[in-house]
């Protein structure tokens, strides 16, 4: 079946949309029947950059003189227009970007839950905090807002992403140029008009397109900040193309995330539910699922059974149709990348279990549907098990101590997340201590398991700095000091009268 044109999404500058020209454009299909055009999208040249930066650039100056409180009175009078949206766009993600339904009101709910936190940090901005008052004078330390803030965004989970870097750049008083992946850029655009709509014009613009628009933005002389989340590959050019002109640049890179099974472990059906739900879910396609899983020798048998026999319960098939516990993957190259995986570790001796079963067989080959796949006796050197795979599949080892289950999990250039699973929580946290991730949960490894007001980053290759929480903000804002040396008054009594200009050495 073949649906009709619904969305489109083209530049967005100020308020004002650019229509779309037939020479600059690219179809958007739906990853389940890949027959069916979702929408069209925009493909931003350097010219479409350049004009959304010259609107960012001329509205900063209004909007960062604003109040922290004025701008969150703002944005919160918008989260207001944004929450219907997750009802309203779940399908329309779904059929761009392939996740379950409720999966992808996850993703759009993200823009107003995310913009609303950030809106409850005003008061972080809005203080000037004293750091000295003596008898030499006074000391202040001030967050300013940056400038114009590139916010370059992946296809997995387009509204989510987008809003962990656009949420604090507003909220910090700095203006945005967004730039949707072209893989997924329709119901991010839907969220973007909304806002924009209710920001002041230039303040929030939007250049759907490749990686050159990417590129266009991190080299632009205007920008002063860029927020990407991608592959680290695509982060290494990033940095590069930001050297130039020395931006800020918090790169939320890739991950391959282990997850160890201790002694201390049991092997219960929540366990082994939570397990399948971190290595699967959206498909496998999230920065932080679980992609390698060590289990201590001792359940290694019972897990890989009960793992395999929950994992053969996952029906896949299109995102939209309930009966669906895992959609198809985002596009063919992803595909075609994790397949590749699986048939390398076949080809060096591993067992591969291919499992779960397929919603409908005739449409199968219309989608990017891959069955979900679970690795066993597979060589730790294998590809599928060092490199990140983003989709359906994981290699699952033996360990027989903790030294080496550390090992093998530090033994990577990844360092985003990973998950400890032991009945002895003390005993866990402290094992935690020795993994090189960011983050370190506890018998837990899933979507859900982060939230926006816990710093998320990357140990190593993964990532640069933090985000979310409290460190987004000082991200894309600059530190000030503000010294008044001829400012006396925390002083009890009269001024000593003696120069107060203190001497630095440096
Ligand atoms: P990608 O690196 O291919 O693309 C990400 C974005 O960068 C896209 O919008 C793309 O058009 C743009 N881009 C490409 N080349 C560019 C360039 N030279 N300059 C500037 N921008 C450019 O990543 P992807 O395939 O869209 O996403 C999957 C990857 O993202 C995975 O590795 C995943 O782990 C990672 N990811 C990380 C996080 C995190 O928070 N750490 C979250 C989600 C996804």
């Amino acid at each position: 079946m073949t649906g009709t044109a619904v969305a489109g999404a083209e530049v967005l500058i100020g308020n004002r949309v650019t229509p779309l020209t037939a020479s600059a454009r690219t179809t958007v299909r739906n990853p389940a029947r890949t027959a069916e055009v979702v929408g069209e999208a925009a493909l931003g040249t350097s010219a479409d950059v350049d004009a959304a930066v010259g609107a960012a650039h001329d509205a900063f100056g209004p909007w960062s003189t604003t109040s922290p409180h004025e701008r969150a009175a703002v944005l919160l009078d918008a989260v207001a227009e944004l929450r219907p949206l997750a009802a309203e766009l779940d399908q329309l993600l779904t059929r761009e970007q392939g996740k379950l339904r409720w999966e992808s009101r996850l993703d759009v709910g993200g823009a107003a839950h995310i913009l609303e936190y950030y809106t409850s940090l005003a008061a972080e901005l809005a203080e000037e905090r004293l750091l000295r008052s003596d008898s030499r004078g006074a000391v202040w330390l001030a967050r300013r807002p940056m400038g114009v803030t590139g916010v370059i965004v992946p296809w997995n989970s387009p509204v989510y992403l987008g809003f962990l870097g656009i949420a604090p750049a507003l909220m910090a008083g700095n203006t945005v140029v967004v730039k949707p992946s072209e893989l997924a850029p329709l119901a991010l655009h839907r969220v973007l008009r909304t806002l924009a709509a209710k920001l002041p014009d230039g303040v929030l613009n939007s250049v759907p397109g490749t990686g050159s628009a990417g590129a266009a933005l991190v080299e632009h002389p205007l920008v002063r900040k860029v927020f990407f989340t991608g592959s680290i590959e695509t982060g290494r050019r990033v940095l590069a193309g930001a050297a130039g002109t020395l931006k800020r640049v918090s790169p939320e890179l890739g991950g391959n995330d282990p997850a160890l099974v201790l002694d201390s472990a049991r092997i219960t059906d929540q366990l082994v539910s939570e397990l399948v739900q971190g290595v699967y879910g959206m498909s496998g396609q999230v920065c932080f699922n679980v992609k390698r899983i060590y289990v201590h020798r001792s359940h290694y048998r019972d897990f890989t059974d009960r793992f395999r026999a929950a994992v053969d319960e996952i029906t896949v098939g299109d995102g939209l149709d309930e009966r669906s516990t895992m959609g198809p993957l985002n596009n063919r190259a992803q595909l075609d990348k994790v397949a590749a995986l699986v048939a390398d570790a076949r080809a060096t001796g591993a067992t591969v279990h291919e499992l779960g079963r397929k919603l409908d067989p005739a449409t199968w080959q219309h989608g990017h549907f891959l069955l979900p796949h679970v690795v066993t006796d597979i060589d730790p050197r294998a590809d599928l098990v060092t490199r990140e795979q983003f989709g359906p599949a994981v290699p699952v080892l033996p360990f027989d101590t903790e030294d080496e289950a550390v090992a093998m999990a530090n033994d990577t250039e990844y360092g985003l997340a990973a998950s400890v699973w032991s009945e002895d929580r003390a005993h866990a946290r402290q094992l935690a201590g020795r993994i090189r991730s960011g983050s370190v949960f506890l018998n837990v490894h899933r979507v859900g398991a982060s939230s926006v007001d816990m710093p998320f980053g990357g140990f190593n290759s993964s990532g640069l700095g933090r985000g979310h929480g409290l460190p987004a903000l000082e991200a894309c804002t600059e530190p000030q000091t503000v010294a008044d040396w001829t400012d006396t008054s925390g002083l009890p009594g009269p001024a000593p009268a003696r120069a107060r200009t203190p001497v630095e050495p440096r």
